[in-house]
């Protein structure tokens, strides 16, 4: 995906919409977009390819939140509270919906996720939420 697209945009749907909302969204695109629908043609092609990238990055629940998080769309949402401080080169590295993740044992059990994709410029700092519970880690890029 090119940088600076808005999945949400792309999708056509309000950051706060439900995932269930997004799933409807992302299908009725598909219908819509699909080659077999929409014809050839490069406008077609890329249209569809930028619906299924923004499905990859929101169609997974964590990723999503980690995109949401790395935007400050989650801030508003809720408490956020700070589990943990660490450097990225701390993560370790798994792939989730495709999409190559920097990963973070949380104190629940369960991961933090950020997608490679939304790390930031070397030295900023990264909300990423746990997948699990509202703990968030704090991480420099
Ligand atoms: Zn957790």
């Amino acid at each position: 995906m090119t940088a600076g697209t808005d999945p949400y945009a792309v999708l056509g749907v309000d950051p706060s919409a439900s995932q269930e909302a997004l799933r409807a969204a992302f299908r009725a695109a598909v219908l819509r977009l699909h080659p077999d629908k929409a014809g050839p043609g490069e406008a077609a092609a890329a249209a569809y390819a930028a619906t299924q990238a923004a499905w990859e990055t929101l169609g997974d629940p964590a990723c999503r939140a980690a995109h949401d998080a790395s935007r400050g769309l989650a801030a508003g949402r809720r408490h956020v509270q700070v589990q943990v401080q660490l450097r990225a080169a701390e993560m370790g590295s798994e792939e989730y919906g495709g999409e190559a993740c920097l990963v973070y044992p949380c104190r629940c059990g369960d991961l933090f996720l950020l997608p490679l994709s939304d790390l930031g410029a070397p030295g900023e700092l990264v909300l990423v939420p746990c997948s699990s519970c509202s703990l968030f880690a704090q991480v420099q890029t």
